[in-house]
């Protein structure tokens, strides 16, 4: 178990933001690997606004460190989606999951899909991360030519780890707005 920084919730390590201070600054340890003294956090903007003033008071801007958190967690996740890709995890396109019922993964819906679109298959998978990716960014993800605006990548294997990625990122970004 894990306490986070901010406000002093314990839960399991997975599901906290890993920060790492180096050299007088503070960075967001995606991958969990980088070396040095380590910050739990839960991804909600309250929570890393806490923390920042505790242990950093005014010398780090927490709303540009929120916004460097999401960019990394954006940028991890499509790292994760190619690897995803390559062990034939995920189904590309509305028409091959449109008959998914609340499957055990992520649906990824790009931002540039119709509304329509995105309110059909809302409950297609257990989690939905709408609006945070192009279908040109997914499909340079998935290294086709062309676009994918919808993508689903199944919980299994390395689609674990994008599971809770994608679970933060959501949390995250959901938390800033409700303000
Ligand atoms: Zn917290």
């Amino acid at each position: 178990m894990r306490t986070c920084e901010g406000c002093r919730k314990k839960d399991e390590k997975e599901k906290f933001l890993r920060f790492v201070e180096f050299e007088g600054n503070v960075m967001l340890d995606t991958a969990g690997k980088l070396p040095g003294r380590g910050y739990n956090v839960c991804p909600d903007s309250k929570c890393i606004k806490q923390f920042v003033k505790k242990r950093f008071k005014n010398r780090i801007n927490a709303e540009e460190l929120i916004k460097n958190v999401i960019s990394s967690l954006r940028e991890y996740l499509l790292h994760l989606l190619s690897l995803c890709h390559k062990t034939g995890i995920t189904v590309i396109g509305q028409d091959n999951v449109k008959s998914f019922k609340n499957r055990e993964g992520v649906l990824l819906l790009s931002s540039d899909l119709s509304e329509k679109t995105k309110e059909r298959l809302k409950e297609a998978a257990s989690l939905t991360l709408k609006d945070m990716f192009t279908s040109e960014e997914l499909g340079n993800a998935l290294r086709k030519e062309r676009t994918a605006g919808v993508v689903f990548v199944e919980k299994a294997g390395l689609g674990r780890k994008f599971y809770e990625v994608a679970q933060k990122l959501k949390t995250l970004s959901e938390s800033l707005k409700e303000k």
